[in-house]
């Protein structure tokens, strides 16, 4: 583990950084991008955010979201810097771009995380976006309201709006922070959640429609063909947060949610409400995440991977 001192004195000999987001980016991982990007832009570096995806609608409005480069529009950089990535795989097409730099730092907030670059700073905390201003600050710019609107947006939206178990008074601490340089916290709430198009609600009631209980209740399982996702007249990107709702169903412990990002591809989203640990059943299937929320990818068939999903958390129902 380095610290965030050396990793601070790293950015400080060289000029030209790449910052990438995790692949189907959330707010934490393109908050904490674009608000590392503007700062190093600010100590007069270059720096380019980058993406194996486009910018999901809903943070279109973060500051610089539009500069945003997909990874075919990005060159190499002599530093690179992932940010809320587990593992190398996470960057998707931005791998090589990130493989090419001469230096490579991995900044993170999740358990699963292997320490895939030359420096690498990986510590439990409710986002990614609370250890980017910790850097930040060591690097000395004051953050501006931009990068205390992208940063509150990381940290808001990993915490679940400051309500999960990973929230800690840093986290709470840190948003202060941002308030007091300009982050409206009603404004970037309203813009995140509250602004919802019409197929993404459409796609929640086809969701919920959809939801088995197995286990007496404690697991709630839903699944979303391409098909489903297109007939709400939805984007795959629309399933964030949907999960919340399984998970949030009375007596339910672990949630699943599979949806097929491409044709014999399933992306599975688990979360877990007490005590069951998704992360390791994530990791299990080369994945991984967290403790309470995780992912991973299977090819196959739907029905292949709800049957493998629930043998998974019949397990985790029982360690
Ligand atoms: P989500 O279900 O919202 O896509 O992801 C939940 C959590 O698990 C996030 O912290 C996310 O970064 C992590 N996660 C999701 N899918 C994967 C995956 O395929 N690999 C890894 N390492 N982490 C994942
Ligand atoms: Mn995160």
């Amino acid at each position: 583990m380095d610290s965030l001192g050396a990793i601070a004195e790293l950015i400080n000999q060289n000029d030209d950084f790449l910052v990438a987001a995790h692949v189907s980016p959330d707010g934490d991982t393109l908050g904490s991008a674009l608000a590392l990007a503007r700062a190093l832009a600010r100590l007069g570096k270059r720096a380019q955010a980058v993406c194996e995806d486009a910018v999901p609608h809903i943070y279109e409005f973060l500051p610089g979201a539009a500069d945003m480069l997909r990874s075919e529009n990005a060159r190499p950089a002599r530093v690179a810097v992932a940010v809320d990535c587990a593992d190398a795989q996470r960057l998707g097409s931005a791998l090589p771009l990130f493989r090419a730099a001469e230096k490579t730092i991995n900044i993170d907030h999740h358990e699963t995380n292997n320490a895939y670059a030359d420096y690498n700073f990986v510590e439990k905390a409710g986002a990614t976006g609370e250890h980017v201003l910790r850097l930040i600050n060591l690097l000395g710019p004051e953050p501006d309201a931009d990068m205390a609107t992208c940063l509150y947006a990381a940290i808001m939206s990993d915490t679940g709006s400051f309500a999960y178990s990973s929230t800690t008074p840093d986290s709470l601490r840190a948003a202060a922070m941002l308030v007091e340089r300009g982050a409206d916290p009603a404004r970037i709430n309203r813009r995140i959640y509250r602004t919802i198009p019409f197929g993404k609600q459409k796609l929640l009631g086809a969701t919920l429609t959809g939801l088995a209980l197995h286990e007496n209740g404690r697991i709630g399982l839903a699944c979303l063909s391409a098909a489903d996702i297109a007939s709400c007249g939805a984007l795959e990107e629309d399933t964030e947060g949907i999960i919340d709702h399984i998970r949030d169903v009375e007596g339910v412990e672990v949630a699943i949610l599979i949806r097929e990002s491409a044709s014999g591809v399933f992306k599975v989203s688990l979360r877990s409400k007490h005590f069951a640990d998704v992360g390791g059943i994530a990791a299990s299937m080369g994945g991984g995440g967290h403790k309470r929320a995780a992912g991973y990818t299977v090819l196959g068939s739907m029905e292949e991977a709800a049957s493998g999903a629930l043998t998974l958390a019949r397990e985790a129902l029982r360690a």
